[in-house]
Order: C-alpha cells, then structure tokens, then sequence
C-alpha cells in the first residue's frame, strides 16, 4: 500500500516507524524544518507507553524524564519530560519530506481520494520559534530561507493518513467535518527554566476550574482555567499577583515559580474541545489531534494519539492490499477507547454546567 502521512508531529512519526517496522514505506510530509519543534515540557500518559516502546525510544524517554505517580514494581502512570526527548528519538533515522505543505487533495471520478499536492512552505512559517527555547510560552515570527526550491510537488497514495494536527487541512480538504466545542473558560499558563520539586501537582477548584503544574529535569509549566476576559485583562495583574496567586492556590508551584521574572512567560489562551464524527473517507484517515483533542487537564491527547498511530498501522499489516478495509478495522478497534474518554471529559461536563457555580473570589481570576 502506497502510505502519505500528512503531519510530521509525534503521532506521523509514531506511525510512520509502526509501519516501516511492518514493511511499508510511507512518505511523510511536514511543512516545517527538519528537526523543527516548540521546545516545552510534556506530560506522556500510559495510554502512549506501549506504541513507543515498540518503536523502541519508552526507555530513552522515560530516563530523559520525571516519573509521575511512581507505583512500586509498575510504570508510573505518567512521565514529565522535555517535549525534545521524546520529538528527538522520533526524528532521528526517519526519512521525511520537509518544508512542504499540503494545499490540495487528489480525487478520482469515484470520489475516492487518491493522493496530495504539496507547495513549498513559505519563508515567514519556517521562521516561527519560540522566545524562551526552555519552556516559556510565547511565540514569535522572522523569515527563515527555505532550503527547498519553490515548487509545486504532487504523491500519489492509497491512503492519505492526516496527521496534521487540529485544525487539520486534510480533514478540511476531506471534506470530513469536526465538532468543535469552545470551553467555557480560559486558560492561563507560565512556562519556567526553574525545574519544581515534585514532578506534578493539580487541584480542582470550587466551581469546577482546576489549577496545575507540571515539571521536567529542565524546567515547568503552570496552567489555570480563569474567565474569558481576553488575554490583556487577564494578565493586566502582574507578575507579582499571578505568582502570588499561583503559589497560594497550588504550594507545590512555588519553586516552579522562582524561574518566572517577565510576563512573557504567561500566556492567555481560549481553548476547545473537538471530535469527528466520521475517522475515514475512501482514501483519507483521520489520526490524533486531527481527530479528536481533549481537555487540558485530562494530559491524555496525545497518548490517544499515539494509540491511533499503533492501531492504523497493525490494521494495514492485516489488511495490505485494502485501505478501506484497514480503515475500517481502526476504527472499529479504535472507537470503543476514544468515544468514552470523549463523553467524560471534564470539559464537556462543564460545558454543561457553565454559569450554574461560581468560584469564591479567593479563586476568580482576575480578581473582581
Ligand atoms: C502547549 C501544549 C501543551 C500540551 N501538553 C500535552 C501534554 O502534556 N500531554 C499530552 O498528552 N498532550 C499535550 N498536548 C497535546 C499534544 O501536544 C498533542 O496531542 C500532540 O502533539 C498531537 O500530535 P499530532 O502529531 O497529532 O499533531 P501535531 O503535533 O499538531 O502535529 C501536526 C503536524 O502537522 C504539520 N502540518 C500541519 N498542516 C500541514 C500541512 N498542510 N502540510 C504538511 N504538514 C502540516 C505541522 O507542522 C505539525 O508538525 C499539548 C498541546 C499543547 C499545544
């Protein structure tokens, strides 16, 4: 089977190793750099253990990190480490076709999708980097010369797997369509070079908003929910008051917090919800974040993810000759993990809930 994984992310790459370990060679095209990613922390879930050990860098990962809630004699249930271990170990011997972006799909008279048009990725996307390369937030743009001559460039496939992310130009381009569900809330986070003293801390607040902190041998990162105010009311506070509020609603973020000095390593953020009612079309599949992406503090979108990546690929060894029918079989596998942790989400459940409970002024953000 002729495989194009739109999407160089962790879950392209994942699936890309899952089925060249299975004798398929798919092509991967991702519109950034080689060796492109944000630089951030990451908190990896069980539920992503098993695909990458069988790619074989779980160990590499899990000693480059933090265990979260060590059990005696099991894995933790989680690992906080740099985003690059894990993003490192995947790119390293994986062939891939860099600086392209998909802009179309090819179609036959069927309707049937039968492979992708690329065009080189314009210089101002190749620049886009982060300011703080050790875990802060922000993001900022400066043209970058392409090392790939400008052109158009066309593949043919039998399967176009979209790894592309949430907002998934693929699944556009499919014409296969996405619930997206807006929460009711914000959210604020920080990013520090100041590693905490425990790997991870989270509390619930009154009114249903949570407060966290998450931190790697290199660094942490905070994150709250708050009101939807916009991101300069909500950090028209300052510094000194988030800190302040941060170590006083979540203690165990104090040391994280020794490494925050500018309010550029706060972000505001309006996030959502989003789920797709349909994985695949003739010739196009829906995979991780273009499929489904969770609620912040569930920590769980991409080890689903990963999970996908694991399930697509074993689906084509059983069905080589028959994309359609691997299609099928992924999701038929697939459906029964992802549909529940979709229903219970606790940002769907508040969602329901939202404007019924209101957090004690000690929690509201920004403070009345
Ligand atoms: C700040 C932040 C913190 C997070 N923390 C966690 C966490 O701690 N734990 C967790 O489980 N999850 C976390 N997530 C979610 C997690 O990062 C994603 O679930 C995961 O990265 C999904 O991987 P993916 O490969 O599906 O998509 P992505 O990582 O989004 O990769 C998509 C790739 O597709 C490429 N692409 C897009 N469009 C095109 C195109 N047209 N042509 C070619 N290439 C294209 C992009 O450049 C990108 O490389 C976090 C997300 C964010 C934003």
């Amino acid at each position: 089977m002729n495989i194009v994984i739109v999407g160089g992310g962790m879950v392209g790459m994942t699936l890309a190793h899952l089925l060249r370990q299975r004798g398929f060679e798919p092509t991967i095209i991702e519109r950034m750099s080689a060796g492109h990613y944000f630089p951030r922390g990451y908190m990896l879930g069980f539920q992503g253990y098993e695909p990458l050990e069988e790619v074989g860098v779980y160990d590499e990962v899990k000693d480059a990190g933090r265990p979260i809630a060590p059990r005696p004699g099991e894995p933790p249930v989680a690992v906080a480490v740099r985003f690059g271990a894990l993003i490192e170990a995947l790119q390293r011997d994986l062939p891939m076709e860099n600086e392209l972006t998909v802009t179309s799909l090819k179609e036959d008279k069927l309707g049937r999708f039968t492979g992708v048009v690329c065009e080189t990725t314009p210089s101002e996307i190749l620049g886009i980097k982060t300011i703080d390369g050790a875990g802060a937030l922000g993001e900022s743009a400066e043209d970058r010369p392409a090392s790939r001559p400008q052109g158009t460039f066309e593949f043919d496939a039998d399967l176009i797997v979209a790894c592309d992310g949430t907002r998934s130009p693929v699944r556009e381009m499919a014409g296969l369509s996405a619930e997206i569900d807006p929460l009711p809330e914000a959210a604020i986070g920080f990013g520090s070079t100041t590693p905490a003293d425990e790997s991870f801390a989270m509390a619930y607040m009154s009114d249903g908003g949570h407060i966290g902190m998450l931190s790697w041998h290199e660094g942490a990162a905070g994150w709250r929910s708050c009101d939807k105010v916009g991101a300069e009311a909500a950090l028209a506070p300052g510094v000194d008051a988030l800190k302040e509020m941060w170590t006083r609603l979540l203690p165990a973020s104090e040391s994280a917090l020794e490494g925050v000095t500018s309010i550029d390593q706060f972000r505001y953020s309006e996030l959502s919800l989003l789920r797709t009612p349909e994985w695949w079309k003739p010739g196009v599949v829906l995979v991780g974040d273009s499929c489904h992406f969770f609620g912040p503090e569930t920590g769980i979108s991409s080890g689903i993810g990963l999970g996908d990546a694991h399930a697509l690929a074993e689906a084509i060894r059983q069905n080589p000759e028959d994309a359609d029918a691997a299609c099928h079989a992924y999701e038929t596998w697939r459906a029964p993990v992802v549909r529940p942790y979709e229903a219970n989400d606790p940002g769907r459940q508040r969602i329901m809930v939202a404007g019924q409970v209101e957090p004690t002024p000690e929690e509201r953000w920004p403070p009345a």
